[in-house]
C-alpha cells in the first residue's frame, strides 16, 4: 500500500494525518491495518521508530464508534511512564478531530489525582501494568466494556518482571476482546505469553533482512560449555588493540551476571554490564562508560541492548546462540555501522547447534568455523543449567518431574479457554482488603473461620 488514501479511514483521521505531514504509511502500518481492523489477534515484531503506534491506533480509531459519554473500550499497556506520556501524546494527535478521551495512567504519581481524572471516564487508557492493576482493584475503572487490548514493548515488559501483573489484568478483562501485541525481539517469555493468551494470532514481522552485511565478518567457535566460553573470551580479550570495543550478548540476566562476575576478576573495571535488574542509573553509567571508551567490554542482554545507539563497536560476541535467528541479526547489526568494518563471533555448544543452523538458514550463509586455540583450558565447571538432570531415586529410568514451565502453561491455556469466573480477582481483593468486596458474601466468615 503506497499512500494513506489506500486506507479506508474517516475524513477526521485523514486530516489529522495530513496535519502531521505523514505521506506514506510505514511497512508496519501497511501490514497491520487490515489485520487489526479484522478483529483478529495480532503479534507484530517491530522496533520503536517503525511507526507502530499509528499502526495499531489508526485501525482502532477507525473502528471506535462515537459515544456521548466516554466508555472505556481500548486499553494500551506499555512498560514505562515515559512511554505512557509519549503514546498518549501521539494518540491525541491522531484523534485531533475526534472526540474520544484518552487518559494516561502510570505509577510514581499521586493515585488520587489519577482516580479523579478517571472518574470522569475515558475511551482509551494508556497505562503501565502495575498502577493500572491497582486502580482496577479500587473499582475506579470498569473493564467489562474493553474490546481491544494492546500490549506494546512486551519483551521489555516481561524482562522487567511484569508477567504477573499482565496475567492478573487479563483475568479481569472480558474474554471477548481483541489482543494486539508488539515486541522488538522474540524471546521465550514472549512466546509463552502468546501461546497462553492469544488465539491464533496473525504474526507480522517487519522483514528483517536475512542477508549478512558485507562489512561484517562472521566467525564461529564450537565450545563445550559456559566456563570454557569464558576462558575463550578472556583469551581473545587479551589482544586489547584488536578487541577495543566489544559488545557481548547473552540471552538472560542470570548469564549476564555470571559472565560479568568472571570477567571482572580478569579484566577488572574494563568491563561493565546492563540488564533489567540493574537500576536505571547503573545502566546509564555502564552505557556511557562503554561508549566513551572507559570500559572496552559491555555485557548485555538482547532486550536491554536494543535501542542503544552505540558507535564504533569492533566486535559483537554472541556468547550464547540466540534461539530466535532474528535476534542474531539484531545483535550483529550493532557492529560495522556507518560503512565501518565490524566483526561478529558466535560461541555455540553442541546443544546450540540447531539454533546456529537456523541462523544460517535465515542468512543463506554458513558461518566459517574457527578452531579453538589449543591453549584454552576446557573447564569442567558447569552452571546449574548445564548440570545433568535430577533423577528420581526410586525410578532411575525416569527423569524427575520438575515443575517445568510447560506444565503450568498448559494448564493456563486450558483455563483460558474456559469461562473466566474472576476467581483470582476475588482472591486478590480479599487478600488486599481482608474483607469481601462483594456485598452479601455469606460464606466469607465461614471461609475465614476455617483459616
Ligand atoms: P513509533 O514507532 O510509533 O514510536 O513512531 C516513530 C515516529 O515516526 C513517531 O514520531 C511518529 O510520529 C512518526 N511516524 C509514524 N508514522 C509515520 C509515517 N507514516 N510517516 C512519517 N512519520 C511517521
Amino acid at each position: 500500500m503506497s499512500t494513506f488514501n489506500d486506507f479506508k479511514i474517516s475524513k477526521q483521521l485523514h486530516n489529522a494525518i495530513d496535519d502531521l505531514g505523514f505521506v506514506t504509511p510505514t511497512p508496519i502500518q501497511s501490514e497491520a491495518f487490515s489485520v487489526v481492523l479484522s478483529g483478529k489477534d495480532m503479534v507484530g515484531i517491530a522496533q520503536t521508530g517503525t511507526g507502530k503506534t499509528l499502526a495499531y491506533m489508526l485501525p482502532i480509531l477507525q473502528d471506535l464508534s462515537f459515544s456521548k459519554e466516554p466508555v472505556l473500550r481500548v486499553l494500551v499497556l506499555v512498560p514505562t511512564r515515559e512511554l505512557v506520556l509519549q503514546v498518549v501524546e501521539e494518540i491525541e494527535k491522531f484523534s485531533k478531530y475526534l472526540t474520544h478521551k484518552v487518559v494516561g495512567v502510570y505509577g510514581g504519581t499521586n493515585i488520587n489525582t489519577q482516580k479523579k481524572e478517571l472518574a470522569e471516564g475515558a475511551d482509551v487508557i494508556v497505562a503501565t501494568p502495575g498502577r493500572f492493576y491497582d486502580l482496577t482493584l479500587s473499582r475506579i475503572i470498569q473493564l467489562k466494556t474493553v474490546r481491544k487490548l494492546v500490549i506494546d514493548e512486551v519483551d521489555v515488559m516481561l524482562d522487567l518482571g511484569f508477567r504477573f501483573q499482565l496475567t492478573n489484568i487479563f483475568d479481569l478483562l472480558p474474554d471477548r476482546r481483541q489482543n494486539i501485541m508488539f515486541s522488538a525481539t522474540m524471546t521465550e517469555d514472549v512466546d509463552a505469553l502468546i501461546n497462553d493468551f492469544f488465539i491464533k494470532p496473525t504474526k507480522i514481522s517487519i522483514a528483517l533482512s536475512g542477508t549478512p552485511l558485507d562489512n561484517i565478518s562472521q566467525q564461529a567457535y564450537c565450545v563445550p560449555n559456559f566456563y570454557t566460553k569464558v576462558n575463550l573470551l578472556a583469551h581473545l580479550l587479551k589482544d586489547k588493540e584488536t578487541y577495543s570495543k566489544v559488545l557481548v550478548f547473552v540471552s538472560n540476566k542470570r548469564s549476564a551476571d555470571r559472565l560479568f562476575e568472571a570477567l571482572e576478576e580478569l579484566y577488572g573495571d574494563e568491563s561493565c554490564v546492563i540488564h533489567s535488574n540493574k537500576t536505571q542509573n547503573y545502566r546509564i553509567r555502564s552505557i556511557n562508560q562503554f561508549d566513551e571508551g572507559k570500559n572496552r567490554i559491555l555485557v548485555a542482554t538482547d532486550v536491554m541492548a536494543r535501542g542503544l545507539d552505540l558507535d564504533k563497536i569492533t566486535h559483537v560476541v554472541n556468547f550464547d546462540t540466540p534461539g530466535y535467528p532474528e535476534n542474531y541479526m539484531h545483535r550483529i547489526g550493532r557492529t560495522g555501522r556507518a560503512e565501518q568494518k565490524g566483526a561478529s563471533l558466535l560461541f555455540y555448544t553442541e546443544k546450540e547447534e540447531g539454533a546456529k543452523a537456523a541462523i544460517e538458514t535465515l542468512m543463506s550463509y554458513q558461518i566459517p568455523l574457527l578452531e579453538m586455540p589449543s591453549e584454552i583450558e576446557v573447564s569442567k565447571r558447569l552452571t546449574p543449567q548445564e548440570q545433568p538432570e535430577v533423577v528420581e531415586i526410586n525410578n532411575p529410568h525416569k527423569p524427575a518431574v520438575l515443575e517445568t514451565k510447560g506444565a503450568s502453561f498448559h494448564e493456563k491455556s486450558e483455563k483460558n479457554s474456559k469461562e473466566n469466573l474472576g476467581g483470582s480477582y476475588r482472591r486478590k481483593i480479599e487478600s488486599k482488603y481482608k474483607k469481601p468486596k462483594t456485598r452479601g458474601d455469606k460464606n466469607y466468615n465461614k471461609r475465614n473461620k476455617r483459616k
